[in-house]
This record gives C-alpha cells, sequence and structure tokens, in this order.
C-alpha cells in the first residue's frame, strides 16, 4: 500500500468528533461481527489539494446482515436516509464507507475490500472520482470515547489501481456536530422540527429505520402519541419500553421487566425529559447499555 506523495494529490480529511463517536457505538453494539456504513459530506478541490469534509455517518440500518468476517449494508435504508438529508444540505455527497476489522483483527483494508472500493470508483455511476474509507482496526483495552479504537484512512481513486493510506497527520478531528446520525447523546445541528406533527413524523422515520419493534398509539382521550416495544441491550435481554408524549413536547421512556441491575436507572430515565420521541429512546438505551456494561466490568 503506498502513502500519498507529491507526485498524487495531498488529501487532508476532516472528521467531527460526533461523527467518530457514533462510528464507536456502532462497533460497541456488534462485538463479535463486522459493521459498517457510509461516509457523508462535502469536498473542495484546490490544485492538488484535495479537502474531505465529514459532515454526517449513516448506519448500516436495520437490515443489514453480518458475520465476522463480512457484512452487506442496508442499501434502502440509507437511500432514505440520504434522500432526507440531501433536502438539508443539497452539496452532501457520499464520499465514501466506514468499516470495522476489530472482530476479526486483520489490520488493514482487505482484498475484498479493495475490490469492492475500486468497483465502486470506477462505476461510471459513481459521482466522486475519489472513495474515502475509513477503517476500524483494533479495539484499546479500558479507553474511553475517542480513545476506544483505533482507526485508520485510505484513498482510492478512478482510473488508479492503487490504495493510498491517509496520514493520520492530515486527518483533522474536529469539534463539531453532524447532521446524521440522531442522537441524543451525539448532538447534531438538525433543524428542529417545528411543530408536533412534524416532530412525530422524523420520529416514525428513525424509529421505522432503526427501532422497527416500536409501534405508534394514539390515545382516543388525550390525542398524546406513545411508542411501544421490545428494545434489545448490548448482552441480548430485552426490555419493554414506552415512548410517551407528555404536554409541551416533552417526551419520556417508561422501561418494563429491565434486569435487576438497571432497576436504579430505570427511575432515572423516567425522569429525564426530551424533545423527541427518538431522543428519549436513545437515552434510555445508552444509560441501560452503560448501566450493563459498568456492572459487568465490576464482576
Ligand atoms: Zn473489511
Amino acid at each position: 500500500m503506498k502513502t500519498i506523495d507529491k507526485s498524487t494529490t495531498h488529501v487532508r480529511v476532516m472528521l467531527p468528533k460526533s461523527a467518530l463517536l457514533a462510528v464507536f457505538d456502532e462497533c460497541d453494539r456488534y462485538d463479535s461481527d463486522e459493521t459498517g456504513g457510509r461516509l457523508l459530506g462535502v469536498y473542495r478541490k484546490n490544485g492538488s489539494e484535495l479537502e474531505i469534509d465529514v459532515t454526517g455517518i449513516i448506519e448500516p440500518g436495520p437490515n443489514a446482515r453480518r458475520t465476522a468476517t463480512s457484512f452487506f449494508q442496508d442499501g434502502d435504508y440509507q437511500a432514505q436516509v440520504f434522500r432526507t438529508l440531501e433536502s438539508r444540505q443539497p452539496e452532501i455527497e457520499h464520499l465514501g464507507n466506514w468499516h470495522t476489522h476489530h472482530v476479526n483483527g486483520y489490520p488493514t483494508l482487505s482484498s475484498g475490500d479493495r475490490a469492492t472500493y475500486h468497483r465502486i470508483v470506477d462505476h461510471r455511476k459513481h459521482n466522486t472520482d475519489f472513495f474515502y474509507a475509513l477503517l476500524v482496526v483494533t479495539r484499546k483495552a479500558d479507553a474511553k470515547e475517542l480513545d476506544r479504537y483505533e482507526i485508520r484512512h485510505y484513498l482510492l481513486r478512478r482510473g488508479d489501481g492503487a490504495v493510498y493510506e491517509i496520514p493520520a497527520a492530515d486527518v483533522e478531528i474536529i469539534d463539531r456536530a453532524c447532521i446524521w446520525p440522531e442522537s441524543s447523546r451525539i448532538e447534531q445541528q438538525l433543524t428542529p422540527p417545528t411543530n408536533t406533527k412534524a416532530m412525530r413524523a422524523q420520529d416514525q422515520m428513525i424509529f421505522h429505520a432503526l427501532y422497527p419493534e416500536m409501534q405508534p398509539f394514539i390515545s382516543n382521550r388525550t390525542h398524546a402519541m406513545t411508542w411501544k416495544g421490545r428494545l434489545t441491550l448490548v448482552d441480548d435481554s430485552a426490555v419493554d419500553v414506552r415512548v410517551v408524549e407528555l404536554e409541551d413536547d416533552d417526551y419520556r421512556a417508561l422501561i418494563k421487566h429491565a434486569p435487576e441491575e438497571c432497576a436504579a436507572v430505570v427511575a432515572e430515565i423516567a425522569e429525564s425529559p426530551h424533545r423527541s420521541a427518538a431522543r428519549a429512546l436513545r437515552h434510555a438505551e445508552h444509560v441501560l447499555n452503560r448501566n450493563l456494561h459498568g456492572s459487568r466490568d465490576e464482576t
């Protein structure tokens, strides 16, 4: 594998911390199988310099298929998200893909990865003449947040059989929100829906995509919205969850049948208000998973 030298385009990557956290959170969810998704954003060319500015990542999607050595993304879901984001940021492009090898220990792109990425960038319908690949390589023991995983960066170009590694020094991790994914933890800058109807529609889209088991119900009496379903946690246990819409656009997640060690956080979850149902559910999922991780580490 080559590094990029003077005779090739110099590449700089701007990567928001929030995007990286979303990637790492996704890796945490799949401890024995590969996972990955798309990298979105904008790019600028200035003479021989290419600047890649990541503004969001798309998760693999609810119907992605995974094994320890391969995975197939849910293209329908990703296309749907992409169209939504395109309406908010018209200049957005599909810049490349991210995926993880932390489960199989392979320290670089596999020959299959390279063949796939060359095929994509050389495809006549591909909208850019480069392809950026972010690879999660290993999980670091006892490290947190942005230090959890080691990552590497690669660039492929149309009509060029080489794969170039982008040196870490040319990748700037910046303090900025991303436009996707939606998350209570990963703050982002979507224009907030201005009324309850628009908020419900956005919540429904997120639930449909990420939590397909959550079903909406509307109260005949109060006309308030409730979503009910099962939420699967990192240890494969599941809880019953209800997300309720209270007055003043205050959404709460109520958990039933939680593992015993989660009792304290279930109360904490029920008492924390959120601006949307999706945020309430994401928050509940995160708190429960963190709690399970924590109690497992202590034993
Ligand atoms: Zn791979």
